[in-house]
């Protein structure tokens, strides 16, 4: 790594440490509505979200379940400037067990981009958790997945651009199964919010052919690749929406991600929308300008805790969080001027939500 690059990481961190050195989980308690959602039990058709921390996601409807990749090894800073990174299979057996969620029938998991932190632990969990699901991403997240052997081609479902949605056009759903499907995703063209001062920290670039050797370096291997923001229906056996959410695992500048207008019309407003904390600050206009368009009647804020050297396996442990008090106060503050009639959840990690199903 360059001494230049160094630096910048370095500045990063003394940036955002010290912010976190004051800015302990409690807080979280002060939002009003998170707890009555954490401890409510299923109620008739209630969808189950468990909250696996980072942008991860474990969601249940009856008999279908999908997940948002998860994050468990989160390395710190020194790791990751120093040595090469590769996923942590006692931590994530570990945040796994304490979560105390099933995934065995997951069907998709899904990748928004491919940083480390979105993509580093997928083939572990994939073989070890999910291992009948075809994990769906960019053709970045493909090319990567392919030096894990461990995971059959047929197991990895690269979007193509002819599918996605982007500037308002439409894309192509993509069904679960063909016929009679349960569940469909839209892959929306997104961006991915710089790391600090308007700099990206970690590699930006794409793979355009297969990966041969698994990245090691955290910084320039796990390359961000396409970022797609995602729109996931759950049907009914006539194919009419029950349940729809809008999910991203990074924050996106105002000029990305717009819905399409046949989305909008065939279903006004998402049932719960999944944004990204970390980074907000460094995008114009989020989370106002999707929220503006998805109108959600339930929001979860993720990815809030600090992205270096959290360890959701330790108990009694103080999580860092990412943007301090001040700065998570301010993103709860404008989620909440937005969609004055939705209601918020800023889970903890590892927590189970039952979000109604109207
Ligand atoms: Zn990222």
């Amino acid at each position: 790594m360059s001494r230049k690059c160094s630096l910048a990481i370095l500045a990063w961190a003394v940036a955002v440490l010290p912010a976190c050195a004051t800015a302990r989980w409690p807080y979280l308690h002060e939002l009003e509505g998170t707890q009555k959602f954490m401890a409510r039990q299923a109620q008739g058709d209630s969808v189950q979200v468990t909250y696996l921390g980072a942008a991860g996601y474990v969601i249940r409807r009856g008999e279908d379940a999908i997940m948002f990749a998860p994050s468990f090894t989160n390395p710190g800073i020194w790791a990751l400037l120093t040595r090469p990174i590769q996923t942590d299979g006692r931590k994530v057996d570990a945040c796994m067990k304490k979560a105390g969620v099933q995934a065995g029938d997951v069907s998709w998991l899904m990748v928004g981009h491919s940083h480390y932190d979105h993509l580093m632990d997928v083939p572990y969990v994939w073989q070890s958790y999910t291992p009948r699901a075809r994990i769906l991403g960019s053709q970045t997240t493909r090319h990567i997945l392919a030096s894990f052997k461990e995971i059959p081609e047929d197991h990895v479902r690269p979007i193509e651009e002819s599918e996605v949605a982007k500037d308002g056009q439409m894309g192509k759903w993509i069904p679960d199964k063909k016929e009679s499907p349960s569940v469909r995703v839209l892959a929306i063209k997104s961006d991915h919010a710089a790391h600090v001062l308007g700099i990206h920290l970690i590699s930006r670039g794409k793979y355009t052919e297969a990966r041969k050797e698994q990245p090691r370096s955290g910084l320039s291997d796990w390359k961000e690749g396409e970022t797609y923001a995602y729109l996931v229906d759950f049907l009914n056996p006539d194919g009419s929406i029950d349940f729809r959410i809008h999910f991203q695992d990074a924050a996106s500048s105002a000029e990305w991600g717009r819905l399409p207008e046949e989305v909008k019309r065939e279903y006004p407003r998402v049932d719960l929308s999944i944004a990204c904390t970390g980074g907000y600050e460094q995008a114009r206009g989020y989370p106002e300008t999707i929220l503006s368009q998805t109108r959600p009647r339930h929001v979860i804020l993720g990815h809030w805790e600090h992205f270096l050297g959290n360890d959701c396996a330790v108990d009694e442990q103080e999580l860092l969080i990412t943007l301090g008090r001040g700065g998570l106060r301010k993103f709860t503050h404008q989620v909440m001027s937005t969609v004055q009639d939705a209601e918020m959840i800023l889970p903890m990690p590892l927590a189970t939500m039952y979000i109604p199903n109207p």
